[in-house]
């Protein structure tokens, strides 16, 4: 979809550099090995000593862009971190926070639920649940095998990791934030309100340019997409002047890009509805409609994903019904 919301002229910089967006804050470009480009990690400069907010994957360029875009910034990673934040669980978020924490000491936080889940996901090594859920939706499995093992590699988990609570009041800077529960492009996302400076360090909530992916996995509590839009209406009136997401330009809008995110996932609903009108469709025969672009097979299990999420909501919505011989249908009511 392309919005009307204009992206914010700071952070011009290349990928692999950082640059300060606010008084004390800077947005590292953390380098990607996948086609999104960058993870936006965060450096926010306190009394105290530095909060890093999420982490990138970690591989070698990462770490050099941390090295060199740290040192670019005043932060020395071996002694200047105060604490590091991670928003979720996925590995360009998550990624590298063992490696920081083994070289700054600093602790790990993230919300009490999702250090529980990261356990569950990257501690475990079995992935028949993972490609069971895409075969059963559809999903051919020698596809499927294949992007269980591109996609649930080994991720090392940092050895200390802090729970947070939503609501929760955390230092940041020479202030406080709140944590904010962030529930859709992961079940326990979470994102830090920094009110006194009206600045929302969105993780993949509210991203420009492109949509958070919203999708049913087989850890996924039901229906993520009725909590992440009821999520995105809660927030229309949060004080807010800057968004920091975890992807894309930075953006000054926020209830701009809100509306613009509840409009495509309606018209998304619409348009999975028509699939499913003349006659009942996988999940995946209604992914490989609906998302038409050139897809690697991780993207292929993504639109599968949210493809899943829509369809579900529909169901809820008793718009359409699921069906089960084994293989998981759907068709319009
Ligand atoms: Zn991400």
């Amino acid at each position: 979809m392309t919005g009307g919301v204009a992206p914010s002229e700071l952070a011009a910089q290349p990928v692999g550099e950082a640059a300060r967006v606010a008084e004390g804050v800077y947005q590292l470009k953390v380098p990607v090995p996948i086609p999104l480009v960058f993870v936006s990690a965060y450096l926010v400069e306190g009394d105290d000593g530095w909060t890093l907010i999420d982490t990138g994957f970690d591989y070698p360029e990462g770490r050099a862009a941390w090295e060199s875009g740290a040192a670019a910034v005043g932060c020395d990673l071996r002694r200047d971190v105060e604490r590091i934040v991670v928003t979720h669980f996925h590995p360009d978020h998550l990624g590298a926070a063992h490696w920081l924490q083994e070289i700054s000491g600093a602790p790990v936080y993230m919300l009490e639920s999702e250090i529980q889940n990261s356990r569950e996901v990257w501690e475990n090594r079995d992935q028949s649940k993972f490609i069971d859920h895409l075969v059963r939706h559809g999903m051919d499995r020698e596809t499927t095998e294949k992007a269980a093992r591109s996609m649930r590699t080994n991720l090392v988990l940092p050895e200390k990791m802090i729970p947070l609570k939503k609501g929760e009041e955390m230092p940041l800077g020479p202030g406080t934030s709140w944590v904010v529960h962030a529930p859709g492009h992961a079940d326990h996302q979470l994102m830090l309100h920094d009110e006194g400076r009206r600045i929302l360090f969105a993780a993949d909530h509210v991203l420009l340019k492109i949509t958070p992916n919203v999708g049913l996995w087989p850890e996924t509590t039901p229906d993520p997409l009725n909590r992440y839009m009821e999520n995105l209406r809660s927030m229309r009136s949060l004080p807010v002047e800057l968004v920091l997401p975890g992807h894309g330009p930075l953006f000054h809008d926020l209830e701009g890009r809100i509306e613009e995110l509840l409009v495509h996932h309606e018209e998304r609903l619409e348009e999975m509805l028509r699939e499913i009108r003349d006659r009942p469709k996988t999940p995946f025969e209604v992914s490989r409609k609906v998302f038409r672009y050139g897809l690697s097979i991780y993207e292929r299990c993504f639109a599968l994903a949210e493809t899943l999420a829509h369809l579900d909501h529909l169901v809820l919505e008793d718009r359409a019904e699921r069906m089960d011989d084994g293989t998981v249908s759907f068709r319009a009511t």
